[in-house]
């Protein structure tokens, strides 16, 4: 039987500190797979650069020279996570039977990719890599992600909790998530709708190895309302409702407001006025900033700007399987 072909896709901002360390444990990896004959020594370990500042992506350059094993891609500025994912995995399927795909500060457990795999020859498309606990989050972190996979339950969209973007995804997978065109990118969110067999696999996410988060409060808490306005109506429907219920509130006012006219007790009511016009406002700011958001989004898909341009390619050479990479410590 044909072995397969591996392509690690790991998106990078920033990570000149993890990097070295990320690059010989895949590369360990990569090697102990090829000569078990679990995967095709024209694997590959892609690391796409995600517009960083600082020397990843000379890490990368020096890498490949090394070892040609070691490919990369280097977006043109930073576009953020989701989309140096998407990139990376995007190269990959004209190449992989298989991509892994993980982040680069080595959270995500090497260890499972074995399973992964193992998952993929029993005929699954999909396999998650999801974290058995969360106990190296902050309890902020943890009460909120909970609350997130909740919200986004109701809402109708179908994610898998605790499951970050670290899964297996197999050529024909890769061709169907292709096929979806937003440029208001969600992976996880999307990722399950391809549809074909998955399987999830459990692990322990570890803390960062080495340099700082680079997804900060502000940039998650934009993550999260992409995830919700990209896959849900059901805000707007809410909204819908709650105009409703408001205006049927406001007839009964009404009413009532004449029965009191009419017996003649009608009081100066500065304060329910004052009450209900700051009230009404707020609902129809909320409102509208909510329809906003939605109407932006169109604005941002009806333009179809890509989602990532490729200014360098490092993928080419002979993979050396055999030895130590002389440059890695
Ligand atoms: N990342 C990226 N572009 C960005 C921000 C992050 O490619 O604009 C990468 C980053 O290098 C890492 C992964 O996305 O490989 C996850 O980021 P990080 O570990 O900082 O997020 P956290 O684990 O703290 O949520
Ligand atoms: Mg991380």
């Amino acid at each position: 039987m044909k072995t397969s072909v591996l392509y690690f896709v790991i998106p990078c901002y920033n990570e000149e500190e993890v990097l070295t360390e990320t690059a010989k444990r895949l590369y360990a990896k990569c090697q102990q797979l090829i000569r078990a004959g679990k995967i095709s020594a024209s694997s590959h370990i892609l690391f796409v650069n995600d517009g960083s500042s600082d020397s990843t992506w000379e890490i990368v350059r020096q890498l490949h020279r090394k070892n040609a094993i070691f490919s990369g891609l280097s977006l043109s500025r930073n576009r953020g996570h989701q989309n140096a994912l998407l990139a990376g995995l995007m190269y990959a399927k004209d190449y992989c039977d298989i991509s892994i795909s993980m982040d680069a500060d080595l959270q995500d457990d090497i260890g499972v990719v074995d399973e992964m795999i193992a998952r993929y020859e029993g005929g699954k498309d999909i396999v998650y890599g999801v974290r058995n606990n969360r106990d190296t989050d902050s309890s902020f972190k943890r009460g909120t992600a909970r609350a997130y996979y909740r919200t986004m339950n109701r809402l109708g969209v179908e994610m898998i909790p605790d499951c970050a973007d670290f899964r297996l995804m197999s050529r024909r997978a890769l061709t169907g998530l292709a096929e979806f065109k937003e440029v208001n990118l969600f992976l996880r969110g999307l990722v399950p709708m391809i549809g074909y067999p998955s399987d999830k696999v459990y692990y322990k996410r570890e803390k960062r190895f080495a340099g700082t988060s680079k997804y900060p409060l502000k940039k998650m808490v934009s993550f999260a309302l992409e995830g919700i306005t990209s896959f849900s109506v059901k805000p707007i429907k809410m909204i819908t409702n709650t105009g409703l219920l408001v205006f049927l509130a406001s007839l009964v006012f009404l009413i009532w407001g004449i029965a009191q006219k009419v017996r003649g007790v009608t009081v100066p009511g500065w304060s329910s006025l004052i009450v209900s016009i700051w009230a009404i406002g707020g609902l129809i700011l909320l409102s509208i900033g909510v329809i906003g958001e939605y109407i932006g989004k169109i604005y941002m898909e009806a333009k179809e700007r890509p989602r990532f341009l490729i200014d360098q390619v490092l993928d080419s050479g002979e993979c050396k399987v055999d030895g130590e990479i002389g440059l890695l410590r």
